[in-house]
């Protein structure tokens, strides 16, 4: 090691010198000890690593011991501010799986905050005083809202979708044959892939059909002494048009009770939601499945249910108690604030406020709103390096609904003098809280479906200050 470096090395206070300082001391009482110091230690190694690589002369090293103090408040910083955090989606997309799909309802949230801080009757009947089910939470309610169908469904809920479907799976048909179309065989975002769940569970996956074209007699002629399911997956983040059929859910669910085997439907997004009154026209719902006869129906908590993420079995009573009661059912159960929000959300639909449902809310929203929203942002933006102008544009709804299914609105679409859309667009993404815009023939597309009426003040000072 040279002279010159030794001499540098010394220009380093240790960290005990470090930690008695004011500055530090004052750090530490608000961050903590254990904290301050290892980020002190974490400082200090960089300046000697720096020192080493020749990087830093007298002035330079004198200059990084004034700014320690900094360089420690800023190595804080990294550590402890939160990674996840809120940012204002400008997409349009109402359940963006990226961006934490369904926000909760008022009512959700407030739940949450009730029960989270203490102890709660998760699992504990108040009336005789012994242990009870977290699965009653929602069963009423669930109870409620599906009793117009066909026949009296029941319903229990696990950690997400994919859970449901690898319980569902695991329960009805392991050891035996599921089958299946070949154009119903999906992967959904985030590698959910239906033949790898399915060799998970334990079920042998049997393909019939073809891609585009399925018919209820290559169900029939796949049915064997192994056959244990028939498995309907909504097919979410695609459509297949043209030269194509489909057995109808009735046409499935006669073929199952002609052989004695149940019907099982991955729906995914299960609408309990009229979603007509969207003008979502191809989508059908929870209801219309088991009005249909399926045995179980499989559906996430936070797509169009709008609640926290979840998976959730409804059907026939005998299959729901044979999934009650599998082991696996204890490995994927559903936590405590998560039925707190559930039961808020579900709640507010037996109460028909659709409204206090976000997703719901902002599904609904009309583009006449939308368009005046925009105009209204246009016209508060005062930036002599920005172009904005109001374009009719599309909405989508997301989470693996209606893929080809679009809702109408009016895209505010943003250019700036020196800065070209990708720049702009990754711009309002360091912005705190951080701001999400599609970009689309080189401007970006602010859609204000999805931004909340009270984050249109910080998208505007956003813009303002680019
Ligand atoms: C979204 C989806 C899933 C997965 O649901 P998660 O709640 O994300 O686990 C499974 N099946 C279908 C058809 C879906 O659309």
């Amino acid at each position: 090691m040279s002279q010159a470096a030794n001499a540098l090395y010394r220009k380093l206070p240790s960290v005990d010198e470090l930690l008695r300082t004011t500055a530090m001391l004052e750090l530490a009482v608000r961050e903590g000890n254990a904290v301050v110091a290892e980020a002190t230690r974490v400082v200090l190694a960089r300046l000697r690593e720096e020192i080493a690589a020749g990087h830093l002369d007298t002035a330079g090293v004198d200059l990084a011991v004034t700014g320690i103090h900094d360089a420690v408040e800023r190595e804080l910083r990294r550590n402890l501010a939160p990674s996840l955090r809120p940012v204002i989606n400008a997409t349009g997309v109402v359940l963006h799986t990226n961006l934490g799909r369904a926000p909760l309802s008022r009512p959700a949230i407030e739940r949450i905050a009730a029960t989270a801080g203490g102890y709660s009757n998760l699992e504990f009947d108040l009336e005789t005083g012994q242990r009870g089910k977290r699965d009653v939470h929602v069963q009423r309610l669930f109870a409620k809202l599906l009793g117009p169908a066909a026949y009296e469904a029941h319903t229990v809920v696990v950690n997400n979708c994919a859970a449901a479907v690898l319980l569902a799976l695991n329960t009805l048909a392991e050891g035996g044959e599921v089958i299946v179309s070949r154009g119903e065989l999906v992967e959904i975002g985030g590698s959910f892939r239906v033949p790898e769940i399915m060799a998970k569970s334990g079920a042998t996956l049997r393909e019939v059909g073809t891609t585009n074209r399925t018919r209820i007699a290559d169900y029939e002629n796949a049915i064997t002494e192994r056959t244990r399911l028939l498995l309907r997956v909504h097919r979410s983040n695609f459509a297949i048009v043209g030269f194509t059929e489909q057995p109808s859910l009735e046409e499935l669910v006669a073929l199952g009770k002609k052989h004695k085997v149940p019907v099982l439907e991955d729906q995914g997004n299960g609408s309990l939601f009229d979603l007509r009154q969207v003008g979502v026209n191809n989508e059908s719902g929870v209801m219309e499945s088991l009005r249909a006869g399926v045995d179980v129906v499989t559906y996430s908590g936070d797509k169009l249910l709008g609640g926290p993420q979840a998976g959730i079995l409804s059907g026939r009573k005998e299959w729901i108690a044979k999934i009650r009661s599998n082991a696996l059912f204890r490995a994927l159960r559903l936590d405590k604030l998560a039925y707190a929000a559930l039961e808020a959300t579900l709640a507010e639909y037996v109460r028909g406020s659709y409204d206090t449902v976000p997703a719901l809310r902002m599904m609904r929203i009309s583009a006449d709103v939308l368009r005046m929203r925009a105009e209204a942002l246009k016209a508060r933006l005062r930036h002599p390096k920005l172009a904005a102008e109001v374009v009719a544009g599309e909405s989508v709804i997301g989470g693996g609904t209606a893929p080809t299914a679009t809702l109408p609105t009016f895209l505010l679409a943003v250019t700036h003098k020196d800065l070209s859309a990708d720049e702009l667009q990754a711009r309002l993404r360091a912005n705190d809280p951080p701001i999400i815009a599609r970009v689309d023939e080189g401007r970006v597309m602010l859609d204000l479906r999805t931004v909340f009426e009270e984050q249109v003040a910080a998208l505007q000072e956003a813009l303002s200050r680019l």
